[in-house]
């Protein structure tokens, strides 16, 4: 993959970085800056080497058109904060305004294009339609860095196609995502332990297949667990239940037995007769889930057998939260296994924006964990071991 260094001597010249500012908003009030303190290095660091820097990025799914709820005005405005120095926000994509601003900028100054998702071209499927984008992106720039992890999974104009067009490089982000993450996917130090959880087992159903190749242990937790635990002949009342996947579970635990990985599920729950903060929570063995209950985390025996597998690894990924860990009483699950990743000196992974959320909620130390991902999708598609349009376009 190609970094920053090989686009040589920036100085001068006007470089178009690729950033992830999908952050959450409220009432037009940005409730986590995390995405935008995770681009601060690359944007940094070009300004340092004497670029003038336009970013480009998306908010949310404005479908396409024009919509001034999806502007990226209140990101422009903490940006500014963050970098302490003024930052221009354009008023369009590629026309008048985005063209006059990047032909008025100087070094060490910053601007930030309008939403990229107002421009269907944006996310077409249509090559001929996204390359055109990119060529007006291209024409803003003298060099393209891709720092926006999470999206490098898509193809996409602002992602794919304009680093055909321009010298391209990953930035700082992007870099240190691929090196942590492909630590845990290429070759890692055994025994190497995955935890999935999470509510749906369709999301994840390409992860587990491809893990059931690669790990030595496969933890599973969150709702996603019931399925399996159906599938292992266990009545799981009104739990989370993807009941056309039954079939498909069972054919990974038998192929998870051949080829000698252990899958581990819960051995208690955690049941509540509603999906509700106060509901009562009552811990039960797995073969006495009552039929008018849900399971809405794994019991305290499941939590400490899933951190004895963690605390034996040498590698842990982790992805999906254990239980409906927004709600205290269902909290325990998840605390148990971010407690274990905390504590073990494994090389530590974490992706999903949900587990990522987690461990920042319920007061753990980020610094503990060897990576936290910002890519949801991304890390998912790697752990599935995907190769992922928006890094392959960097290699050489
Ligand atoms: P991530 O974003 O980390 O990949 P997911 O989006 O797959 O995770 O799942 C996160 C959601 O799963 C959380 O909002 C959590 O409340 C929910 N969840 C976990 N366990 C259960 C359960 N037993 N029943 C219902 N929802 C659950
Ligand atoms: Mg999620």
């Amino acid at each position: 993959m190609r970094t920053i260094d090989s686009l040589g001597d920036l100085s001068g010249k006007t470089v178009l970085v690729r950033s992830d500012f999908n952050v959450p908003l409220k009432d037009g009030v940005i409730t986590d800056d995390g995405r935008i303190r995770a681009a601060l290095p690359t944007i940094k660091r070009l300004l340092d080497a004497g670029a003038a820097v336009i970013v480009a990025a998306h908010l949310g799914r404005p479908g396409g058109k024009v919509n001034p709820d999806y502007s990226l005005a209140p990101v422009a405005t903490r940006l500014s904060e963050l970098l302490d120095q003024p930052v221009i926000l354009a008023e369009d994509v590629t026309g008048d305004s985005a063209k006059a601003v990047a032909a008025a900028l100087e070094p060490g100054q910053v601007a930030l294009l309008e939403n990229v998702r107002f421009d269907a071209r944006e996310t077409s499927k249509v090559d001929a339609e996204r390359q055109e984008l990119a060529a007006e992106y291209a024409a803003l720039a003298d060099a393209f860095v891709s720092d926006g992890f999470g999206v490098v999974h898509r193809k996409q104009a602002s992602v794919y196609d304009i680093a055909e067009l321009l010298p391209s490089a990953a930035g700082e982000l992007v870099f240190k995502e691929i090196d942590s993450l492909s630590k845990a996917t290429d070759n890692p130090a055994r025994p190497y332990v995955v935890i999935l959880g999470g509510s749906k087992v369709s999301d994840k159903l390409g992860v587990i297949a491809n893990l059931l190749t690669k790990a030595d242990a496969l933890l599973i937790g969150g709702g996603m667990a019931f399925t399996f635990l159906k599938a292992e002949g266990y009545e799981v009342g009104k739990s989370l239940l993807e009941a056309d996947q039954i079939d498909t579970v069972k054919g990974y635990l038998a192929t998870a037995k051949e080829n000698g990985v252990d899958i581990v599920l819960p051995v208690d729950v955690v049941v509540a007769p509603e999906f509700a903060a106060d509901a009562p929570a009552t811990v039960v063995p797995v073969s006495a889930i009552p039929a008018d209950q849900m399971g809405l985390d794994i019991g305290p025996e499941s939590a400490a057998l899933f951190a004895d597998h963690i605390l034996k690894a040498k590698t842990v990924a982790w992805n999906g939260p254990m239980g409906v860990f927004e709600f205290e009483a269902f909290a325990g699950g998840t605390k148990g296994v971010a407690g274990a990743l905390e504590e073990t000196d494994a090389f530590t992974v974490v992706g999903g924006g949900d587990s990522a959320a987690a461990v920042r909620i319920l007061g753990f130390d980020e610094n503990k964990f060897s990576h936290i991902s910002t890519g949801g999708g991304a890390s998912l598609e790697l752990l599935e071991g995907k190769t992922l349009p928006g890094i392959a376009v960097l290699e050489d």
